[in-house]
């Protein structure tokens, strides 16, 4: 029985004009989310994206393919179908093979059919109907329920052929990855920072990461912790780069001259102005931080405006109105959970005094970095000696040329 996937498409069906390049952007994220794993033809008809395995070796790894297709943003839902022909023998045929066995171990089903290719003779409440009979006949302990059956068995008749399938799976919404323009993300290894990368990058972001070490107080370990979260989440994101600034001399330079209570949000202000040369050499055009208002010292509002007073690109907080637990939540729904509980230092929770101002203002914070006259030029060299890592989203080694948007 040949497969394919169904891709629907969400909030970018609405884009008007400029949906052809939404429609451009998604096809060409499905292509490289499916290419290492066989031929596959990504293809549209009717607003929908079609991913059909043309080999063999695709046919075999068709569970992953769609494991891999329903992590890309833009899509609303998707199902993997049956297809057939355009031919009510054939679609019965096709429907009693494909799910016959699920409906074994059912009770009640519904059929529901669509019949977007008007020249199919019959209509489509006369599928339903016909397609309902032949599967009761074959399944005599079923019954039809219209409110809530076990299960709704879909046909839809469409250009290239007749498509049969079970309830659709939910995609993750948002746009294609790129179409927003780049940014980058702070990555640190906690909980705060992959979730808000998934978020920015469902609004169509291209993201690369920046992840701030102070070695030796932060360990290899620590750095393969973030490498590792960048590489779970490049299955949404795509592949990128995580630079990695060796941040101990401005980091040592602030815990020596700086006032004890204005440490954190001196050191926060040092790694946005970092960070912002960085993106401007890669000409991104926003931040984006796992911070969420209130959470600790460093994202009271005072200490968030002294933040983002440091430097001059837009700061994209997609997390500022959440609370822990539903942060958590997400981030054991991408996968990124297990990891970020993993007990390794991150550079920012080194050095903190025990009580950092929670309303620091700008001015004390000025006046600070005024008698840090040094701290300029440490940045300079820090933000020039960053590592650049490739995540590369397939995890494979030898093909370097993936998606680098
Ligand atoms: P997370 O917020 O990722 O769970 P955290 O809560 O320990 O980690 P905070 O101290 O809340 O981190 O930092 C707030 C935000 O600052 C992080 O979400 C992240 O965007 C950024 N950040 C913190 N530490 C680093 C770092 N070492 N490198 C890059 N960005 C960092
Ligand atoms: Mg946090």
């Amino acid at each position: 029985m040949k497969e394919v996937i169904l891709c629907y498409q969400g909030e970018m069906a609405l884009k008007g004009l400029n949906k052809a390049t939404f429609e451009a952007a998604l096809a060409k994220a499905l292509r490289f989310r499916v290419r290492e794993l066989g031929k596959f033809q990504v293809y549209k008809a009717q607003s929908t994206m079609y991913v059909e395995p043309r080999d063999e070796e695709a046919a075999a790894n068709f569970d992953e393919a769609f494991r891999r297709v329903s992590q890309v943003f833009g899509l609303a839902a998707l199902s993997r179908a049956a297809v057939c022909e355009k031919d009510f023998e054939a679609i019965k045929a096709a429907a009693e093979s494909y799910l016959g066995e699920t409906l074994r171990s059912l009770r009640t089903f519904k059929v529901e059919a669509k019949r977007s290719d008007k020249s199919f003779a019959m209509k489509s409440p006369e599928i339903s109907r016909e397609l309902g009979g032949f599967l009761l006949s074959k399944h005599p302990h079923l019954k039809v329920d219209v409110h809530h059956p076990d299960i709704v068995v879909m046909v839809e008749v469409r250009d290239y052929g007749a498509y049969i399938h079970g309830p659709k799976t939910p995609g993750p919404g948002g746009l294609p990855v790129g179409t927003s323009g780049r940014a980058v993300n702070m990555l640190s290894g906690g909980i705060d920072s992959p979730v808000a990368a998934w978020y920015m990058a469902r609004r169509g972001l291209a993201l690369h990461h920046i992840h701030f070490a102070s070695p030796p107080y932060t360990s290899e370990a620590a750095k393969r912790k973030v490498q590792t979260l960048a590489q779970t989440i490049s299955g949404y994101t795509g592949s990128c780069v995580l630079y990695v600034v060796p941040y101990t001399p401005p980091q040592e330079y602030i815990r020596d001259h700086a006032p004890d209570v204005l440490f954190t949000v001196l050191m926060r202000r040092s790694m946005m102005r970092i960070a912002n040369r960085i993106a401007k050499e890669i000409d991104a055009k926003a931040l984006v931080t796992g911070e969420s208002l209130a959470q600790v010292a460093s994202q009271t509002l005072m200490a968030l405006a002294c933040t983002d007073a440091a430097q001059d690109l837009p700061i994209l907080r997609p997390l500022i109105g959440m609370d822990k637990t539903e942060i958590v939540e997400v981030a054991r729904r991408i996968g990124t959970f297990e990891t970020s509980i993993l007990p390794y230092e991150d550079c920012c929770t080194i050095f903190t005094p025990p009580h950092p101002k929670t309303k620091p203002t700008l001015a004390e914070v000025e006046a600070a970095e005024a008698e840090m006259p040094g701290l300029a030029a440490l940045e300079e060299q820090a933000a020039k000696a960053v590592e650049r890592i490739r995540i590369d989203m397939r995890r494979s080694e030898e093909d370097e040329d993936g998606l680098l948007l």
